[in-house]
């Protein structure tokens, strides 16, 4: 990144501005955007016009979010940011010399005018995410699975890598509804998909497919590398204790289907579901690939 401040050419240069114009004249510019990644480019641009920095990073981790631009070099300052005493996450600046008191007071006064566009933009950002998630299992849920399907198959053509897709079922699931109840059912749900999730890489996706089932996209695995992972996953979840206060387990049968050269969506799908029929008529708690 190596941001040094400009200066503009005129007579007064963008770091001797009165302190509020400057913040006033940033918050302008900062409130064009509510995404958050664009948000934290343009703050580290502008605060480049008055700082010199090598790199920022931004965290928010109760909604995943971490950004990193330019390079983490040795020194750096780090700001907690809060309005009104609502956390907004945290941020470093970097250089490979410290910064200096004057510095950092201009970082700060700089800072408030991130404050509200920031807050606003977590705000876009949490409404966004919990669209895309399902709420009793807290994974992603059946409309972005469409979307990411669509771009997966259309990666996987351009770069001539294999995808898969694993259809997973609980077996025997109305047992556990009927021998303990519809919230005891939902919290069995729960923890089979946050078992699922745990046991799958980062760049694996899983989704909530529709009452106890679920799909995994796995871009880039080749048929071998799926199967271990759902064989994997359902030695996972046949060792769980879904219900925390009941000695009880349950088991997941698995469909596996391969990307084909003609296949769409719909007929992907098809295969792992005909993969995951035959996983239970031939008794359940395995896994079969189509
Ligand atoms: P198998 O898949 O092994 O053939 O048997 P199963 O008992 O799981 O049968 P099936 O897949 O046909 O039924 C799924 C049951 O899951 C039906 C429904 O009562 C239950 N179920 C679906 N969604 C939810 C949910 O959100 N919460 C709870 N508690 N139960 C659900
Ligand atoms: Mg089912
Ligand atoms: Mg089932």
């Amino acid at each position: 990144m190596a941001t040094h401040p400009a200066n503009r050419g005129g007579s007064q240069t963008a770091a001797q501005q009165p302190a509020t114009s400057r913040i006033l004249a940033l918050t302008g510019i900062l409130q064009t955007t509510l995404e958050i990644n664009e948000l934290m480019a343009l703050f580290a641009k502008e605060l480049g016009r008055f700082i010199a920095f090598d790199g920022l990073v931004y965290h928010f981790t109760s909604l995943d979010i971490s950004i990193a631009l330019g390079q983490q070099t040795g020194h750096s300052c780090e700001y907690r940011l809060i309005v009104s005493s609502e956390e907004l996450g945290d941020l470093k600046l970097h250089r490979d010399h410290p910064f200096s008191r004057e510095e950092m007071e201009t970082a700060e006064n700089l800072l408030a005018a991130l404050l509200y566009p920031l807050r606003n933009a977590l705000l876009y950002q949490r409404a966004v995410q919990s669209a895309m998630i399902d709420p009793l299992t807290g994974v992603k849920n059946r409309s972005t699975m469409k979307d990411s399907l669509v771009r997966a198959i259309e990666l996987s053509r351009r770069q001539g890598t294999e995808l898969s897709v694993l259809l997973l079922d609980i077996d025997h699931f109305k047992t556990i509804n009927d021998r303990f109840g519809h919230l005891y059912g939902d919290q069995a749900l729960k923890a089979v998909a946050q078992c699922a999730d745990r046991s799958i890489r980062d760049s694996d996706a899983l989704f909530r497919y529709g009452g106890e089932e679920f799909v995994i996209l796995l871009s880039g695995t080749s048929l071998e590398g799926s199967l271990k992972l759902a064989e994997r996953i359902r030695h996972n979840i046949e060792r769980l204790h879904p219900l925390p206060d009941r000695d009880v387990s349950v088991t997941i049968s698995i469909g596996v289907a391969m990307l084909q050269q003609d296949d769409d969506i719909d007929r992907l799908l098809e295969r792992a579901d005909t993969a995951l029929y035959q996983a239970k008529s031939q008794g359940r708690n395995r896994v079969v690939a189509g």
